[in-house]
């Protein structure tokens, strides 16, 4: 059975996310998204709103799990027994990072292999902080995320000013 896990903070998860979700289900068994509890980076959404909004973006894919992690994402694998990281790329931003975190994964877990998948060009221009910026300013992100994650944003951005 092959299994694999998609880490990040999904703060929130944008339909960006939600598209590699359902590419990398039809190329593994068993799909686990872990999101980071405590990742470095200012989070908008506590810990637990992060993992409900994927929560209800992925009902309907039978595969899908969802879990929230800590320490290193290599341990988390190991302990699902996940043979794979999947992370996403958009153009060229995402390159240099995600390459610096795949040598140290390799370093400290050689047997877990990464598998990248790219961007679908509609979403090359998307992530959360760009989202949450965008929002936050009043604009429409509604064709960004699914409704419920547009909903929650509105009520969060709002509540914050
Ligand atoms: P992290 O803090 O790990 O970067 P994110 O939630 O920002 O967490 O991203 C998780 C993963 O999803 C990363 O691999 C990131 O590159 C990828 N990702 C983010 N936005 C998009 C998008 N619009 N299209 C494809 N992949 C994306």
């Amino acid at each position: 059975m092959t299994i694999a896990i998609y880490p990040g903070s999904f703060d929130p998860i944008t339909n960006g996310h939600l598209d590699i979700i359902i590419r990398a289900t039809k190329l593994f068994d068993r799909l686990i998204i872990g999101v980071y509890e405590t990742p470095e980076k200012s989070l908008l959404f506590t810990t637990e709103e992060r993992a409900e909004l994927v929560r209800q973006s992925v009902t309907t894919l039978p595969n899908v799990e969802v879990r929230v992690f800590s320490g290193l994402t290599v341990d988390f694998a190991k302990e699902l027994k996940a043979q794979t990281i999947v992370r996403g790329l958009r153009m060229s931003a995402d390159f240099e990072r995600e390459f610096d975190l795949a040598m140290m994964n390799k370093k400290l877990s050689p047997d877990i292999e990464l598998v990248c998948l790219m961007s679908d060009l509609k979403y090359q221009f998307l992530s959360s902080s760009l989202l949450k910026e965008a929002a936050r300013l009043g604009g429409n992100v509604n064709d960004l995320v699914p409704k419920h994650v547009a909903i929650a944003l509105t009520r969060k951005v709002n509540r914050k000013m």
